[in-house]
This record gives structure tokens, C-alpha cells and sequence, in this order.
């Protein structure tokens, strides 16, 4: 990574309270995102990027244990959760339910501004309504008068994405931004967020379950299983030849970009696992078809590389 970084996470781990002990849902993740740049996080459900993207935001409930260090640039004291909501933001996966029903949108967009940079009202509705011209929202104006059930999926994720950057953050979080959406929509929301990269050097945090959904606009891709990071690399080299087992068996049943859109998607065989399951050795060995004696014996350490890349496993595929 070139650019200076925004966000850097040092070996965190978050652990929720369950009946049979803690349940780990995210485990020595570390990774940093620069300046402008886009970081894709891809893996199943489960796989403990939403858990991520909370603990980032400082939005997971107080009985959730934190552990390692979230530093984002120019917060006080470099804590991620000091500045959510102006330097850093988040888009949800669910336009719908992340909008408050009852509210108009300009008021929803305007007690963003009158909350976080004491704005007064006829101003703070200026900004929005050039907000969501900028994010390609029609008639801004009759918009901002309008309820969130009024508007279609991909104009409320816009009216979304619009209320986040009106802070002018320095890092969006988007978790699954396009997942309630169509493919033709989704599309759209996504060459929007790559403009808005570009425009206002904004970095981007992109989760997905899907790798074909950050192949266009992330740098460099994280791949999570079992809350653990197991493979990070730059994009183009992560898609032409992944290194671990899982980023394989994800990439092959990921749609091609320029091919049809097959009838039944592919999965990878077999389930993820749970979160409150404990391993010895590798979390992937159930379902992997290069697991050894020593693989379900050993955790594969994490070992990194000079050309950007990084990944845990003792029998990693050829490069
Ligand atoms: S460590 Fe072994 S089981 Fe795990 S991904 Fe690598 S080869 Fe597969």
C-alpha cells in the first residue's frame, strides 16, 4: 500500500458472550487501508466481516469484548469510534431498514449536518439537496421531500450513500451496499462509489460476500473465513492466482463479469463453520481438498510476502 493510511487494525478480536463460553467472531484480524485507496473484505456469511465493520465503527453492543487497536488518522487518540459519522461513515446493506420510515428524507439529511457540524437548518438542507444531486439522485429537491417508502432500492442506497458523505468522511464503510439491489442497479451503485473515490479521494472499505462485486473497485482484496483473515493480495493477483485454498474455491464460484448470468449460481461444497466452533489446526480443513493430518492438527501461521501479499496456509496452491 502506497498512500498514506487512514485505517490501520492491529490484531483484533472480538468476542460475544454465549451459553457454552465466548463465541469469537473475528480473530487477529489486522489490515490497513490507504488514502483513496479501496480495500475489497470478500468471504461467505458468517465469516465475521459485518462483526468487522461494527467493531470498526464502534457500534457493537456493550457486552462485546474488544481486543487489539483500531487507529484511524487524525482521530483523537487515532480511536475510529471518536469520529464515526464525520471522518469515517457506513452504508448499510439494507437501504430500507438503515432509513427511519417516518421521517421525510430531508430531515433524516439535515440532522446529520444540524447534529455533527451544527449547521442551521435552511443550510443544512442546501447541502443535502446538492448531495443528492451529486449522487445522481434526479430531483433532488422533491426528493429531500419524500418518505423512505416512496423511493425505489437504488434511489434509497444513493439517498444512503449521499447522508454518509455529507460529513465529507475520509473512509466509507460499505457493508454488502448492493446486495438488496438488482444486478442493474447494483451496477450502478457501484460505478457511483468509484466516482466518489476518485472525486473526493475518499477511501472505501468494501464488504461483500461477493468477489465479483469488488473486482472492479477494490486495489487489494482481504478474504475472511471463520473471522480470520486467511489471504490478502492485490486484486489482480489475488483473481489470477490465489494462493489459499478458499480464495480458489471462492473465485470458482464467483460469476464471470463478462459471461451470462448462469440460472443457479455455484457455492462451494459444505458449510462454514459456526462461530462458537473451536479449532486445532485450520478452520478451512473440513471442506478443503488439500487437508493433511497436519493442517487439521497445526493453525497455518500467516505469512507475508514482499510483493503485497500475504496468506495462512501449510500447503498454499502454485504460484
Ligand atoms: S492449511 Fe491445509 S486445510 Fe487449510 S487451507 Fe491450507 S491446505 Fe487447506
Amino acid at each position: 500500500m502506497s498512500a498514506e493510511p487512514v485505517l490501520v487494525v492491529e490484531d483484533l478480536r472480538v468476542e460475544h458472550p454465549g451459553r457454552g463460553g465466548a463465541v469469537e467472531a473475528v480473530r487477529d484480524v489486522s489490515l490497513s487501508v490507504g488514502a483513496g485507496e479501496c480495500v475489497g473484505i470478500v468471504g461467505e456469511s458468517g465469516s465475521g466481516k459485518t462483526q468487522l465493520c461494527l467493531a470498526l465503527m464502534g457500534l457493537l453492543p456493550p457486552s462485546a469484548r474488544i481486543d487489539g487497536a483500531v487507529r484511524f488518522a487524525g482521530a483523537p487518540g487515532g480511536a475510529a469510534r471518536a469520529v464515526r459519522g464525520e471522518r469515517i461513515a457506513m452504508v448499510f446493506q439494507d437501504p430500507q431498514t438503515a432509513l427511519t420510515p417516518h421521517l421525510r428524507i430531508g430531515s433524516q439529511m439535515s440532522e446529520v449536518l444540524v447534529h455533527h457540524r451544527r449547521s442551521s437548518g435552511a443550510r443544512a438542507r442546501e447541502a443535502a439537496r446538492a448531495m443528492l444531486a451529486r449522487v445522481g439522485i434526479p430531483d433532488p429537491a422533491g426528493c429531500l421531500r419524500r418518505y423512505p417508502h416512496e423511493l425505489s432500492g437504488g434511489m434509497r442506497q444513493r439517498v444512503l450513500i449521499a447522508m454518509s458523505l455529507l460529513c465529507g468522511p475520509q473512509l466509507l464503510v460499505a457493508d454488502e451496499p448492493t446486495t438488496a439491489l438488482d444486478v442493474t442497479v447494483q451496477a450502478q451503485v457501484l460505478e457511483l462509489l468509484a466516482r466518489l473515490r476518485r472525486e473526493q479521494r475518499m477511501a472505501i472499505l468494501l464488504v461483500s460476500h461477493d468477489l465479483a462485486v469488488v473486482a472492479g473497485l477494490a486495489a487489494r482484496i482481504v478474504v475472511m473465513y471463520a473471522g480470520r483473515v486467511v489471504e490478502e493480495a492485490p486484486a489482480e493477483a489475488l483473481f489470477h492466482g490465489p494462493r489459499h485454498p478458499y480464495t480458489a474455491a471462492l473465485i470458482a464460484c464467483a460469476p464471470n463479469a463478462d459471461g451470462p448470468i448462469p440460472a443457479r449460481m455455484a457455492t462451494l461444497p459444505g458449510q462454514p463453520p459456526g462461530a462458537a466452533e473451536r479449532f486445532t489446526g485450520c478452520p478451512f480443513a473440513a471442506r478443503c481438498d488439500r487437508s493433511s493430518e497436519r493442517c487439521r492438527r497445526e493453525p497455518p501461521p500467516m505469512t507475508a510476502f514482499d510483493d503485497g501479499r500475504r496468506f495462512a496456509c501449510h500447503d498454499p496452491l502454485p504460484a
